[in-house]
């Protein structure tokens, strides 16, 4: 089946100013960084350098670290939440404001679809903030304990998949329970957290209350290793974040750990089919399928294996890959030559495995990083396509034909972020869910995020929740009834 033929639809780059040349956000203000050499951040979807971005030393995170501090000890924490709540209800409505601008700034350093950028990214990191700003001057009333208090100084490090809404699901939270941060972005993706800091400004965020230091894995590392910080929260990959856990052990720090997937899409023969189509697509190839809690594996009915086979094949032929500033793009490119080569490794495996590859044929463009939707059928539990995390435009199909099966099949990874079921029964619905080792469980639908909802693994994928009333309590303590803020002061088996 031909696609339908398109005009080109493309969004202006003019709304957004991109400055040739950052420095780190500490202390309210841009600083040049002392030491490190600094990056180029490109537009993964032509190669064009968009601007270089400072490299933060050690030393450069311990000044943002005393600046947190200071903002801290002489402000963030002794204002009343009403009043911090303020200051978050302005950011949310700031960035409503400037919505447009983030947009494109997130496509074009990213690589995304400009429509999931605009309709996806933006309104929910936005929704971070509003819901936050509401629990502000509410966190006595959580459940989080007697008379519950900040943490102090948290370090954040986020990933370059949802660059600007990784930094809301971690900076709304600790902001309205009153801790101060120091967040890096990743080093692909600096842009957007960089324009953050002009947000800070406008809303009149106190300095010191958010510091943005830019760099890659060794500013990472001298964030977690710095004594000054009281809390860490890490979205990444697996390895990084079992480096994070061996790299606090023993000290006071807490941390959470936001970490990889592999989730099962799980569709019965008594699904409606269509409907299932649409949300394997909108499962795994949102986002060219970097999302940690991407489904990842199909696991199909073996009596409707051919057909859903065929469906989604047709399906995939019609997703318009390309320019992700058209309006039209349903895939964008990939966010960088390292990820390509990552994907393009684990492609190789599968096929060297034995499973079938096949590819929706769809021409690319020449610059930047692309690779096209592609399924693997014939997948078996042991390959390597079926445990690892491919973070692509990449899915594998597996067979099952009892509940029990599927429910077996789903859980043999070493992950348990999400999982999906699509059937009619909602018996068979809850049953499943009660039985899946998975955070986050879909239910006739995937990849549905909204901040009231805890999100969070078991297994690899991490501990911690973030989002919902659950999420505040990683960012407070409870000082128990006569005030002491230590651990030691709560009760046993007290309310957190
Ligand atoms: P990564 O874990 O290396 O990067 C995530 C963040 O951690 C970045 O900001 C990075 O600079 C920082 N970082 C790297 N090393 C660090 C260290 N030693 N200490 C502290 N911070 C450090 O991920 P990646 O290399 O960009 O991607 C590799 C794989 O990770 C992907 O293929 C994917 O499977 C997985 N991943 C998962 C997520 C997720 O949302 N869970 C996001 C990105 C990548
Ligand atoms: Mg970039």
């Amino acid at each position: 089946m031909s696609p339908f033929e398109y005009a080109p639809a493309p969004e202006s780059r003019a709304v957004v100013d991109i400055a040739s040349s950052y420095g780190l956000y500490i202390g309210g203000q841009f600083v040049e960084a002392t030491g490190g050499a600094p990056f180029k951040t490109v537009n993964p979807a032509t190669e064009e350098v968009l601007a270089e971005v400072s490299e933060a030393s050690a030393d450069d995170v311990d000044v943002a670290v005393k600046a947190a501090r200071t903002a801290y000890t002489r402000v963030w924490s002794r204002m009343s939440g009403a009043d911090r709540g303020k200051y978050l209800f302005r950011i949310a409505r700031i960035l409503q404001e400037r919505a447009r601008e983030f947009a494109v700034l997130e496509t074009l350093d990213n690589g995304k679809p400009i429509k999931e950028a605009r309709d996806v990214d933006l309104p929910l990191a936005a929704a971070h903030f509003f819901y936050h700003a509401g629990w502000a001057d509410k966190l006595d009333h959580a459940s989080l304990g007697p008379n519950p208090r900040p943490l102090g100084v948290v370090g954040q490090i986020v990933p370059w998949n949802f660059p600007l809404l990784m930094l809301a699901w971690k900076i709304a939270p600790a902001l309205a329970c009153g801790n101060t941060v120091v967040i890096k972005p990743a080093e692909t993706t600096p842009l957007t957290a960089l324009l953050f800091a002009s947000v800070c400004e406008q809303a009149e965020l106190p300095p010191g209350v958010v510091n943005i230091v830019t760099g890659a894995g060794a500013t990472g590392q001298a964030i977690v290793d710095h004594p000054g910080i009281d809390k860490l929260a890490f979205t990444g990959s697996t390895a990084v974040g079992k480096m994070i856990a061996r790299s606090i052990a023993g000290t006071r720090k807490k941390a959470t750990l936001e970490l990889g997937g592999k989730a099962a899409n799980i569709i019965f023969d008594d699904a409606p089919i269509d409907q299932a189509v649409e949300g394997i697509v909108n499962g795994i190839f949102f986002n060219q399928g970097h999302v940690c809690c991407a489904g990842s594996r199909i696991l199909v009915q073996e009596s409707i294996a051919e057909e859903l086979d065929h469906r989604l094949k047709r399906r995939l032929a019609t997703l318009r890959v390309g320019d992700p500033m058209d309006k039209n793009t349903d895939v964008g490119a990939i966010n960088s030559r390292k990820q390509l080569d990552r994907i393009e490794e684990m492609v190789a495996v599968g096929e060297a495995e034995g499973a079938e590859r096949w590819d929706s044929g769809c021409a690319l463009p020449t610059n930047g990083f692309w690779f096209r939707p592609t399924v693997f059928s014939g997948v078996s539990q042991t390959h390597r396509i079926a445990q690892e995390e491919i973070f692509g435009p990449v899915v594998s199909v597996l067979t099952f034909r009892t509940p029990a099966e599927a429910v077996a099949k789903a859980n043999n990874t070493p992950y348990g972020l999400s999982a999906g079921i699509w059937t009619e029964k909602g018996s068979r619905i809850l049953w499943m869910a009660d039985q899946l080792r998975a955070g986050v469980v879909w239910a006739n639908t995937f990849n549905k995020f909204d901040p009231t909802s805890p999100f969070g693994g078991y297994k690899e994928s991490g501990y911690g929740r973030e989002g919902g009333r659950h999420g505040l309590e990683a960012y407070v303590t409870s000082a128990g009834p006569y005030g002491r803020a230590s651990e030691a002061a709560r009760p046993q088996g007290g309310s957190r």
